[in-house]
């Protein structure tokens, strides 16, 4: 380890520009405080990856890299979304760092948590440190319930998330390069840096209201991404299909015993126009449900065969 590592802060940004300068502020001030104390080396940095912003975010870093050359940045060229976009910061300092915190650039996660997983990595010899949130107050009612139902579900679905973890975490140079192994384009960070293994540790921090802007994650996002974290780690959706259809076989048996039956006791089946309707559009949908969640899976296959590659860099700012 390290005592004096060099550190790497990645930040992702998709038309942040109101929010950055103020981010860039409190992020610098942060490192000049963990370089005077000999945290970290003089030589860290700040790496804003701008998420082919529609807005100013990119000329904001243009503009903050003039003034301060430790904060650096890249720009994609398309919108990749906040996974690849944390991907394509992660793997640019991957060789240029001992250590990289990955945070978003709305100061929801409080950057003095920083310090705290600094000082795991160097005393506890932790290479991941998970920042978990103490508390959800600042966020909105709707908001805290489904972000917990997000992951009681995934967890009920075997992905092993670390509950209330977002992607505000810290990796050691080695743990960058066991995740650079990682090839999936259904990027789901949160579920792979689990299965990266290493020495882990958790810092707690209470989760602020966003300082600018307005958040990329409506709830429609959120599910689709709560789908996609499932549908990329476990196959057990599929395996319930296979149970739903046996059990329902068990039933049809016992129906039909019941239907023999009475015809055997010579009491006619009655016209049941009703239960063949409903059971006709009962089965219908089940079956239906059953392709989709399967066709879900092909068409992760059929990505995820392509190999295409995750982020294009268009210009970068690194020195
Ligand atoms: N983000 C990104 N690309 C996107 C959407 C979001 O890089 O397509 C960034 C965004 O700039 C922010 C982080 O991802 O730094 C988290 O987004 P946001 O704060 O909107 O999500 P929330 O905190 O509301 O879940
Ligand atoms: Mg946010």
């Amino acid at each position: 380890m390290n005592k004096t590592p060099r550190l790497a802060i990645v930040v992702p940004c998709y038309n942040e520009e109101k929010a950055l300068p103020i981010t860039a502020d409190a992020l610098l001030n942060l490192l000049d405080r963990l370089t005077n104390d000999a945290l970290v080396s003089g030589d860290s940095y700040i790496l804003c990856v701008n998420d082919g912003s529609r807005d100013l975010t990119w000329e904001t870093i243009e503009q903050l890299h003039s003034k301060d050359n430790r904060l650096k940045g890249i720009s994609l060229a398309h919108n990749r979304g906040h996974q690849n976009a944390l991907l394509a910061g992660l793997m640019t300092v991957k060789d240029r760092c001992d250590i990289a915190v990955s945070i978003d650039a709305d100061l929801q996660d409080d950057p003095e948590a920083i310090i705290e997983m600094v000082k795991k990595y160097r005393d506890d010899d932790a290479e991941i440190v998970f920042g978990v949130r103490s508390s959800r107050e600042s966020d909105t009612w709707f908001k805290r319930v489904t972000a917990h139902g997000f992951y009681s579900f995934q967890n009920s679905m075997g992905l092993e998330t670390v509950y209330d973890h977002a992607d505000y975490r810290l990796m050691s140079n080695r743990a960058l390069n066991l995740l650079s192994e990682y090839g999936e384009q259904n990027l789901f960070l949160r579920g792979i840096i689990p299965l990266i293994g290493l020495k882990t540790a958790i810092v707690t921090y209470a989760r602020n209201p966003r300082v600018a802007g307005e958040s990329k994650y409506p709830l429609s996002k959120m599910l689709s991404f709560s789908i996609d974290g499932i549908t990329s780690f476990s196959a057990r959706p599929m395996r319930w299909i296979f149970l739903t259809g046996a059990s329902l076989l068990l039933i049809d048996i016992i129906v039909a015993l019941y239907v023999l039956g009475s015809y055997c006791f010579g009491s006619s089946v009655a016209p049941g126009w009703t239960s063949l309707m409903l059971s006709i559009w009962f089965l219908g949908s089940l079956i239906l449900i059953a392709i989709g969640i399967v066709g879900e899976y092909i068409g992760k296959i059929f990505i995820e065969v392509k190999h295409r590659p995750r982020y294009a860099i268009e210009k970068s700012l690194l020195e």
